[in-house]
């Protein structure tokens, strides 16, 4: 069985699978946003504080968290034309190919009618970042909207953070509408008879497809995981003589796929650019003490490495790193600009507004204190040693949980111990059963 507790946000691609987990608590230890409790023995995991980091994948010793994502076969008959829409990470996944076009001309062999890169849209999105930030009309630092898992972070726990969030969509979304529009153009079909697939190193994709808080996703109707498509891909490459010439991306498209790759684009600088979740949390809250008002952008990726350390990818992320790296070596800058014209702006622009944002204690002011008021009362019981045999990461969340109902005082084994030697205070009984002794020798 897959679960997901309390669902306000609707969809999260990694998920729970309780006949595996065995309530060890690791996993609670090293979510960045405190969405995990272990109750009953099973590992439950918060929706509206999950940020889809797929931490928590990685660090399971039981293989019970995993993520949920397309499956090419779901689609079988769905679409008359199919357009593959691969991150740049995913060239970073196959030894020994000189050339981008081996990992384009394969994905035309394993069934994709044509492909678009997200490389490209990246190009455009860089180019389109420069004006925005030359403009200055966003407070400084401007931080990057391409990883999902970033943008919900900022969601959940530096909300007066989003209007630093660059207002563009990020490459994925772009791309997706582009080769969409292409395509209807080749073939005369209609949008919704031409099927968008991304190749995705990460489930946070996934999530942000089909249940986005900030841009939208829509164009894209299908995300397949890189790790899947993996061996399919690398066995049409071993075939191929001579591939197709398909790509049309530069060294600033390509590099997207590597921590700095985005920051680097923009030719400014004063920049910071950061990779694995906890660092991430480290940059944001320096933003949010002020003390970053002078970096121009800030760019953030959950993952180690950055998209090539992503959950579904299958190489080592600096193996892949090396690979991008050489892989640039012989492309132009870039191929792709921004058109100053209606189009390229409709397809670009987005307010990122965060459209659901993480709710606080309680939307009435003197509830919320009321509940603050206890919680901090409730910490004072607590031992503070954040032991996590309640099944939080620590006292403070878990007082937290006590006060918003989804648990109990007496899950706390210290404050259990304590009622208990209150219980039986209260019945009276002689000294020495209180301490213990039963007044019974050793072997009666
Ligand atoms: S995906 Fe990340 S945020 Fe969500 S439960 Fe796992 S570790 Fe926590
Ligand atoms: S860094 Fe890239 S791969 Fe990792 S969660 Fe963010 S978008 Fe996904």
């Amino acid at each position: 069985m897959t679960t997901q507790e309390y669902k306000p946000f609707g969809f999260h691609s990694v998920s729970l699978d309780e006949d595996k987990c065995q309530g060890c608590t690791v996993c609670i230890r090293h979510c960045p946003t405190e969405a995990i409790r272990v109750r009953g023995g099973k590992a439950k995991i918060i929706s509206d504080r999950c940020i889809d980091c797929g931490n928590c994948i990685r660090v399971c010793p039981h293989h019970a968290k995993r993520a949920i994502i397309h499956k090419l076969e779901d689609f079988e008959g769905k679409f008359k034309w199919t357009v593959a829409i691969p991150a740049p990470s995913l060239y970073g996944q196959f030894p020994g190919i000189e050339d981008i076009d081996y990992v384009l001309t394969a994905l035309k062999h394993i069934g994709f009618n044509d492909v678009f890169e997200v490389s490209r849209a990246a190009e455009i999105v860089s180019d389109y970042s420069r004006k925005i930030i030359a403009e200055g009309k966003v407070p400084k630092p401007v931080i990057s909207t391409a990883c999902p898992a970033v943008v919900r972070l900022i969601n959940v726990r530096f909300p007066d953070l989003s209007s630093h969030l660059m207002p563009v969509r990020p490459p994925i979304e772009v791309a997706a509408n582009i080769a969409r529009r292409r395509a209807v153009r080749q073939t005369g079909l209609q949008e919704d008879e031409i099927g968008i697939f991304f190749i995705s190193p990460c489930p946070a994709k996934m999530t942000a497809c089909l249940a986005p808080i900030a841009g939208n996703y829509g164009k894209v109707d299908g995300i397949l995981s890189m790790s899947d498509l993996y061996i399919r891909i690398a066995t049409e490459i071993k075939k191929i003589d001579e591939p197709e010439r398909l790509s049309h991306s530069g060294i600033i498209g390509i590099g997207w796929a590597a921590s700095g790759g985005e920051a680097t684009a923009l030719l400014k600088d004063i920049y910071v650019a950061t990779d694995g979740i906890d660092n991430c949390i480290q940059v944001l809250e320096e933003v949010e003490n002020y003390r970053l008002s002078d970096v121009d952008f800030i760019e953030l990726n959950a993952c180690t490495g950055g998209c090539v350390g992503g959950v579904l990818t299958v190489e080592n992320p600096f193996v892949a790193k090396a690979r991008i790296h050489m892989l640039r070596k012989f492309l132009p800058v870039s191929m792709n600009k921004f058109k100053d014209d209606g189009d390229d702006l409709d397809i670009i622009y987005a307010d990122n507004a965060l459209t659901s944002p993480a709710k606080g204690l309680s939307s009435d002011r003197a509830e919320a204190l009321r509940m603050v008021k206890q919680i901090n009362e409730l910490i004072e019981k607590f031992p503070g040693i954040d032991c996590g045999a309640c099944g939080a990461p620590s006292c403070k969340t878990f007082a937290e949980d006590v006060v918003r109902g989804y648990g109990r005082e007496s899950d706390c084994t210290f404050v259990l111990r304590k009622q208990i030697a209150g219980m039986f205070s209260q019945l009276e009984l002689p000294p020495n059963i209180l301490a213990g002794e039963t007044g019974k020798k050793v072997g009666e």
